[in-house]
């Protein structure tokens, strides 16, 4: 049984990323969901929080865990002894940026090997920025993100 790293953001966690765990978790035998800051984009939830949403996302899945990291994934792979990536694609634009990432971490750590799984036709228009501006608005994001994701957007929005 392998052990499968998918990292990412999650801000927030997307049914998209629901089906790419899932299926690293069934392909591989585990996943570990690994939480990130992404230097680029600023985060409506804490990396804690989100760590705690995706945990009670996954609360039944014993074969996925979440953890959150920061830092240099390949370090991160070596903590976890990881040989695999996990990354999902949704359409060809997302592909130049995750191959260049894959290239990097190559180069830092040629025994670590990036696998893609393509996204269902149904999630590949699905990101966590769109769900955020359609959330802002008061649009209806029921079928894009998991219940408890969406009760903590509900609860962060009436705090404000
Ligand atoms: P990052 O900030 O690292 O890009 P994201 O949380 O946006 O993190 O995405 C994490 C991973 O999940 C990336 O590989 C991304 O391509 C993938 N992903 C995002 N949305 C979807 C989706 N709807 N279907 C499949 N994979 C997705």
């Amino acid at each position: 049984m392998l052990k499968a790293v998918y990292p990412g953001s999650f801000d927030p966690l997307t049914n998209g990323h629901v089906y790419i765990a899932k299926r690293a978790a069934d392909i591989f035998g585990k996943c570990v969901i690994a939480v990130l800051d992404n230097s680029e984009k600023k985060s409506m939830f804490s990396k804690a929080e989100r760590v705690d949403m995706i945990r009670s996302v996954f609360k039944n899945d014993k074969n996925i865990s979440v953890a959150a990291y920061d830092g240099l994934l390949v370090d991160f792979m070596k903590k976890e002894k990881s040989r695999v990536i996990v990354r999902g694609l949704r359409a060809l634009s997302d592909f130049e940026y995750e191959f260049q990432i894959a290239q990097l971490n190559r180069q830092l750590a040629p025994e670590v090997e990036t696998f893609f799984i393509a996204t269902e036709p149904r999630f590949s228009f699905l990101a966590s920025h769109a769900v955020k501006d359609v959330f802002k608005w008061g649009g209806n994001i029921s079928d894009m993100v998991p219940q408890e994701i969406l009760e903590r957007m509900v609860k962060l929005q009436n705090k404000d």
